[in-house]
């Protein structure tokens, strides 16, 4: 079973794609600015992602973070389409060494691929000449940044925003530093979010201070519990809930225990 699903946005085309359909986590959406695309879909879809490439002449790919699923078919298109990919520095190491995905993620998204990318140039632009600006915002990974499109508003949130209640955290991830970013990207203007999982997000700012403000509280309760005596699982039991099946599988590698150890790290 692939997802496949496209639709417009005034001048922005999203290709969704995934492997299976458990919602939005588990699927991908492909963002196109005629010459230009954001991320790449995972390489487990390859097959639906390159006649969507192919459809028109690529001018430019431009990652946000090294995670499979943005990342994976950015070889591929390279080799079709010639196109070297830009990426923030850190992904560029990344991608050229290649790095590891736990199974779970392996069954979900596929391998994760080496490529070749070129760290972002000082400035960037749409075809309609357009500036796209990028900001550097790690914490959901140590490379991720998103972009923005300043003169409509507009925000690429690679993986920065994808829920106002989030409820549970990859293990490569840190609540600390998703506030800091999340509070930095918050300083700018603009109205709608695109990402890559939810899709478009209308009355954006109001939505990320949601999940901003959600994350400031969990922590302040996390740490109150703390410092009651309570140890991390029954702080998670107590806030959280118990963990889903899916949890163990993948070895707690995302899982709401590690969204609790994290937010008993920040510093209010
Ligand atoms: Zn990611």
């Amino acid at each position: 079973m692939a997802i496949l699903k496209r639709f417009q946005h005034r001048d922005v085309e999203g290709f969704r794609v995934g492997r299976f359909d458990f919602g939005i986590n588990t699927s991908f959406i492909i963002y196109r600015f005629g010459g230009t695309v954001f991320d790449t879909g995972s390489s487990n879809q390859w097959k639906y992602v390159k006649p969507f490439i192919e459809e028109k002449p690529l001018k430019q790919l431009i990652l946000t973070h090294h995670h499979e699923d943005h990342s994976g078919n950015a070889g591929h298109i390279q080799r079709l389409t010639g196109v070297t990919p830009f990426a923030p520095a850190i992904t560029t190491d990344i991608l050229k060494r290649g790095f590891k995905i736990p199974p779970v993620q392996r069954i979900l998204w596929g391998a994760a691929s080496k490529a070749n990318a070129h760290p972002l140039p000082a400035t960037m632009y749409l075809d309609n000449g357009e500036p796209i600006e990028a900001l550097f915002a790690p914490g959901h990974a140590k490379d991720m940044t998103c972009y923005l499109l300043p003169e409509r508003g507009w925000l690429l949130s690679a993986d920065l925003y994808l829920a106002n209640h989030l409820k549970m955290l990859r293990s490569d991830e840190y609540v600390p530093q998703i506030i800091d970013s999340t509070y930095k990207i918050l300083q700018r203007d603009f109205d709608t979010i695109l990402c890559p999982h939810r899709g478009i997000v209308e009355d954006a700012k109001a939505r990320l201070t949601e999940k901003y403000d959600y994350l400031i509280d969990l922590s302040a309760r996390a740490q109150a519990l703390q410092q009651q005596g309570h140890e991390l699982e029954q702080i998670t039991q107590k806030l959280l809930g118990k963990d889903p099946w899916m949890s163990a599988l993948n070895n707690h590698n995302f899982c709401r225990r590690n969204l609790i150890a994290s937010c008993l790290e920040v510093a209010l």
